[in-house]
């Protein structure tokens, strides 16, 4: 088990978070909450409501957070200045106290459009940009702690696919193998299940497609999906598994996509730019033939939630940087036949890349 996250911790990015927007020319940062506000001040409200909550962050003096008052006993161990706010009152009025009048300022991307316009109503000559827009390192860099619990998540998801790779599939549904990879991914050490997809024969063909009461059999190519959050930080893997012997095209398929992963993995490195490894899975793809059947980008950010910036997709010119974790996962899909996905969560170090998840790439035969 990792160690908590302190007080100190979180001082430390407020800190960096106030120099990063300083750097960028705004006033300051806002953080509502989710991801931004669990990073930077170790605080989640039990639930996100209508009521504004939110963090303001300056360079030039403390930061505070306006809470609503019943809310008030959660938000008091976040090492900021609580000021809170009661039903009745004017709740944007109360935030605008923690902003400069004509500030520039980078939001929460999940921020509720409402809290922003009631903002701009009591404040109409501030400005907001996009949270990842303007500080588009802060979360996606991580630190060597939180690396080590990106780790243990893959390693975690890894032991999910082995255990999962020697049950029986011919005869079970999707929902039954979805349920137990779900049981899987707690009894491995993740608090939660995010996602548990399960795409058997011409299922596979649709990436997204959860889970159904396909019954899967003898033939089948098999998309597994799944991923959680385990001490706060994602795993997110996918495996194609086989049941019984493929026929040549479907071994062929799927050498396609084991290579075009390895080449966008051996793209890592940083300085080069996120759509070079988008570029490198789908030059493998097209090469062979199927780029108009790899109908999704390569790879997303991961960390405190499962998609996040860094995308890597063409036009995304920003260089990866050490630290910086994100999947690469390109496919095929056959409309009607069937699907193959690789999936690994990389970290991107000095010199390279470091797969996070690394059960074998080899077409693996089920039963
Ligand atoms: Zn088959
Ligand atoms: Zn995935
Ligand atoms: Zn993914």
């Amino acid at each position: 088990m990792a160690r908590p996250f302190t007080a100190a911790d979180f001082t430390d990015r407020m800190t960096r978070a106030a120099a990063q927007a300083s750097a960028a020319g705004l006033s300051g940062v806002l953080v509502t909450p989710g991801a931004d506000l669990l990073y930077l001040a170790g605080y989640s409200p039990i639930s996100i409501t209508e009521r504004i909550t939110m963090l303001a962050i300056h360079a030039s003096r403390p930061p505070a957070m306006i809470v609503p008052a019943l809310e008030r006993p959660g938000a008091e161990p976040a090492p900021v200045a609580l000021r809170d706010w009661a039903d009745g009152d004017d709740a944007y009025a109360a935030a605008a106290e923690l902003l400069d009048p004509d500030g520039a300022y980078a939001i929460s991307d999940s921020a509720w459009a409402m809290h922003v316009l009631g903002l701009q109503q009591a404040l109409p000559e501030s400005r907001y940009v996009s949270m990842t827009d303007a500080l588009p390192t802060l979360r996606a860099v991580k630190d060597a702690e939180e690396l080590e619990r990106m780790a243990a998540a893959g390693a975690a998801a890894d032991a999910v696919f082995e255990e999962i790779a020697t049950s029986r599939f011919s005869g079970r549904t999707e929902a039954e193998i979805a349920a137990e990879l779900a049981r899987l991914l707690i009894a491995h050490g993740h608090e939660r299940a995010e996602f548990t997809i399960v795409a058997s024969g011409p299922n596979g063909a649709n990436p997204h497609h959860e889970e159904s009461d396909r019954v899967v059999k003898e033939g089948d190519m098999v998309v597994l999906d799944f991923g959680g959050t385990k001490d706060g930080y994602g795993s997110d893997t996918t495996r194609t598994v086989h049941v019984g012997e493929p026929t040549s095209e479907e071994a062929e398929v799927y050498d396609v996509v084991r290579l075009a992963q390895q080449a966008a993995f051996d793209a890592v490195r940083p300085g080069a730019a996120c759509q070079d490894v988008d570029r490198a899975a789908r030059g493998v793809i097209a090469g062979a033939g199927y780029g108009e059947r790899f109908i999704h980008r390569t790879g997303h950010g991961i960390g405190l939630t499962v998609h996040e910036p860094p995308y890597m997709i063409e036009g995304e010119t920003r260089p990866i940087e050490p630290g910086m974790c994100f999947s690469i996962e390109p496919g095929i899909y056959l409309p009607g036949r069937f699907g193959v996905r690789i999936e690994d969560i990389v970290a991107a170090t000095a010199d390279g890349g470091r797969r996070l998840n690394d059960t074998s790439r080899d077409l693996r035969i089920v039963s």
